[in-house]
């Protein structure tokens, strides 16, 4: 697969041109056709392989697709296992961000709330999040997932690993069951498999 098969907007074409990248990695090559036509995605990939683009295009092109009114609350959520990794992911999406209008916060564990919640107050379209603060957020309801469509658990065997399956369960549901959901994991365990069948419908499986 090459850039030019894939129907991205101008904004997001640009940035690719920007970044000097030449040609899709292999999980991009399958996941952006299946996210781009709403498709549920199990991809098992490891990062380094170029998986946060695979999910953070399709979802950045989802969410200017939902937002003719703003409320500024996220129309994308993303759980990862850790701060560094939730992190990573805010860095590598943030170009496409930026060109796209779409505001990206970050939300982790072991570091002051307030100036989380400031960002959260101010309005954001992509939530990047680990689960176990994210949960403490909706909980005092400092942040809504009404609107989340887009729903990306991003090496979900770390997460489950690392004991984050109940807050994992709880959060997915809050969010609206008609969304568009992404899974990623280095693994394909029992327990992840699980949760790809108790919360995926008819989805896609790639495996690199
Ligand atoms: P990831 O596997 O998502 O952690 O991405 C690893 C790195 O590869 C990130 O720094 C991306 O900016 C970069 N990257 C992602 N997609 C491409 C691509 N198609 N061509 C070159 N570099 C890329």
């Amino acid at each position: 697969l090459a850039f030019d098969e894939v129907q991205f907007p101008s904004a997001i074409r640009n940035v690719i041109q920007q970044l000097g990248y030449v040609r899709p990695t292999a999980i991009q090559g399958q996941a952006w056709p299946i996210l781009l036509t709403g498709s549920d995605l199990v991809g098992i990939a490891q990062t380094g392989s170029g998986k946060t683009l695979s999910f953070m295009l399709p979802a950045l092109i989802h969410a200017a697709g939902q937002t003719n009114s703003r409320s500024g609350d996220p129309l994308v959520l993303i759980l990862a296992p850790t701060r560094e990794l939730a992190q990573q992911i805010q860095v590598v999406g943030a170009d496409f961000c930026a060109a796209t209008n779409s505001r990206s916060v970050c939300i982790y564990g072991g570091a002051p709330k307030p100036p989380q919640k400031r960002e959260i107050r101010y309005g954001v379209e992509v939530c990047i999040a680990t689960p176990g603060r994210l949960l403490d957020f909706v909980r005092e309801k400092t942040i809504n997932l009404d609107r989340v469509t887009f729903l990306v658990l991003d090496e979900a065997d770390r997460m489950l690993d690392m004991g984050f399956e109940p807050q994992i369960r709880k959060i997915i549901k809050c969010i609206r069951p008609d969304r568009q959901t992404a899974m990623f994991s280095a693994t394909w365990p029992k327990e992840v498999q699980k949760l790809a069948s108790d919360f995926m419908t008819n989805c896609a499986h790639i495996t690199l």
